[in-house]
């Protein structure tokens, strides 16, 4: 992807502060944090949503997820793992990618508050129903 700004990243041609890299995933601050250390993690080969990575990859990405989660914990009191798919949820740059958000007690952030909703009557089984078959 040419106009992808990961892909520039991944190759070297947009300049970022990285945390790690290896041969599949690369790590870097973002330079928008949510908090201090908020690190994205992202496969180097493009795709677009979760859907389309190869679970090999995934897996690797995770490895790396869970490597800086980690390290974040030596400095801070827990952090948010966040993914987002597609615009309606919010993702900005159409290149797979995770954010850890490094939190601390009482830091204040909105990151993972939202506000709860309730099913109507029968509505939770028709739900349950429909992503069970979607699942086939
Ligand atoms: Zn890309």
């Amino acid at each position: 992807m040419d106009d992808c700004i990961f892909c520039k990243i991944v190759k070297g041609e947009i300049p970022c502060s990285k945390v790690y890299e290896d041969n599949h995933v690369i790590a870097f601050l973002d330079i928008a944090p949510a908090s201090k250390g908020h690190t994205l993690i992202v496969p180097k080969e493009h795709y677009e949503i979760i859907p389309n990575v190869p679970n090999a990859l995934l897996e690797k990405t995770i490895d790396v997820v869970k490597k800086i989660g980690c390290a974040l914990l030596k400095e801070n009191d827990g952090f948010n793992v966040m993914q987002n798919n597609r615009k309606a949820a919010e993702q900005l740059v159409p290149h797979v990618h995770f954010h850890v958000i490094p939190r601390n007690n009482g830091d204040g952030l909105d990151v993972a508050k939202w506000k709860s909703s309730k099913y109507a009557e029968g509505e939770m089984e028709e739900m349950l129903a429909k992503l069970k078959d979607n699942m086939r």
